[in-house]
């Protein structure tokens, strides 16, 4: 029998999830953005969750191929653009828009050979300063792909910094509608925190901007995997988002422990009080933090409960002081839904490794099981 640990995707929660974004921002289409294999869901698994979307975005030539491979004919965007010239061959063969955010990007195209003309994101660098044109270089940038015959729809692209936070949206709007008030084509700037919180509705909305946050086109990512973008001001719950991944394990040995005995390498947690705890098939090595501390959250058969000492590599130990009845073979739940329909935020577990639920799932580990129901 292999390892008592697996990850579990829930269809109906990408579903619901890709729902609620929509219903955020009903008068914009809506890319589901699958980079990095769809969150560490697998775009395979995903997809059939997803395949009510208007778009897929994502970064990878390779993850853009596999969504073709799927059978999608709609459109697929790629968000960094092309790294180099013979990427564009493949955006024309698989019919796939992409990014432009630099000069390089335009001289490719320019000497691109193609028979079918490409639709192009220009992206500006309205205040992130990773990717795109500065609101100084961004009309020329335009002018020059306008005038390519290699191009023959340009659509308008910016990206929020902390659309999560205290800055918000205004100032970087504001940037993008000077600079591009006269352009023609579709508009897209909203990832998952300015959807939920910046469009119409939304409370962090502002009435002039709000209509103007949703645009053309809106990019959850991570909502549509269930995680709040802006935990813990707002938990996924508050949102309305379910999980779409579990990570459940099983208990695989239990120990009574008298009073001063210590668990775990390093002997970090020291029993104050005789105490029962469990030790689930689950580690480092399957892509839970080993950063995480005693006090993480767990539920043991569906029972909110804590981890106990350090991380291993192949097995956590969680303190069955609230789950008396629990025992060798009981359910583990990480993060995601136990079977008696109890969740375990992974926003919470990942606020206790001091990182997001994006970086949890991704994280998943390539030993771990998955099935998807
Ligand atoms: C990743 C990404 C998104 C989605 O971000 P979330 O915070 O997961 O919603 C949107 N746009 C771009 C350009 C991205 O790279």
């Amino acid at each position: 029998m292999p390892r008592p640990i697996q990850a579990t995707i829930h269809t109906e929660a990408l579903r619901h999830n890709l729902a609620r974004a929509r219903a955020a921002a009903p008068e914009a289409r809506v890319w589901a953005v699958v980079k990095a294999n769809a969150y560490g869901h697998g775009i395979e698994r995903a997809f059939e969750g997803l395949r009510g979307a208007d778009g897929f975005a994502l970064l990878d030539l390779n993850e853009a191929e596999r969504v073709r491979a799927l059978g999608w004919r709609g459109p697929i965007l790629l968000l960094e653009g092309v790294f180099e010239q013979r990427d564009l061959e493949l955006c024309s063969r698989l019919g796939l828009w992409h990014t432009v955010h630099c000069d390089e990007q335009i001289d490719m195209l320019a000497t691109h050979k193609t028979q079918v003309p490409h639709r192009v994101f220009l992206k500006m660098n309205s205040g992130m300063n990773r990717l795109g044109f500065t609101p100084q270089r961004y009309r020329a940038a335009w002018t020059r792909l306008n005038a390519l015959p290699q191009v023959d729809e340009i659509s308008l692209m910016t990206h929020f910094a902390d659309s999560d936070g205290r800055r918000g949206v205004a100032e970087q709007m504001a940037v993008f509608n000077a600079v591009t008030a006269d352009l023609p084509g579709e508009r897209t700037v909203a990832n998952s925190a300015a959807t939920l919180r910046h469009t119409v509705g939304g409370p962090l909305q502002r009435p002039d901007l709000a209509a103007q946050v949703a645009a053309d086109w809106v990019r959850p990512g991570i909502v549509v995997y269930g995680s709040a973008p802006d935990f813990p001001e707002y938990t996924a719950e508050q949102w309305g988002l379910q999980p779409a991944m579990t990570l459940a394990a099983k208990l695989i040995g239990v120990q009574e422990l008298d009073a001063g005995a210590a668990v775990g390498y390093g002997c970090h947690f020291v029993a104050e009080r005789p105490m029962r705890i469990g030790v689930a098939a689950c580690g480092y090595a399957d892509g839970y933090p080993r950063i995480c501390p005693t006090g993480t959250p767990v539920l043991v058969d569906g029972v909110r409960t804590q981890t106990v000492g350090r991380v291993s590599m192949d097995m956590l130990a969680v303190d069955l002081t609230p789950v008396p009845d629990a025992g060798f073979g009981s359910e583990v739940t990480l993060w995601g839904r136990a079977a008696n329909g109890a969740l375990m935020p992974i926003d919470e577990v990942a606020r206790m490794a001091g990182t997001v639920g994006y970086e949890l799932m991704c994280g998943l580990a390539p030993r771990v099981p998955v099935v998807v129901d």
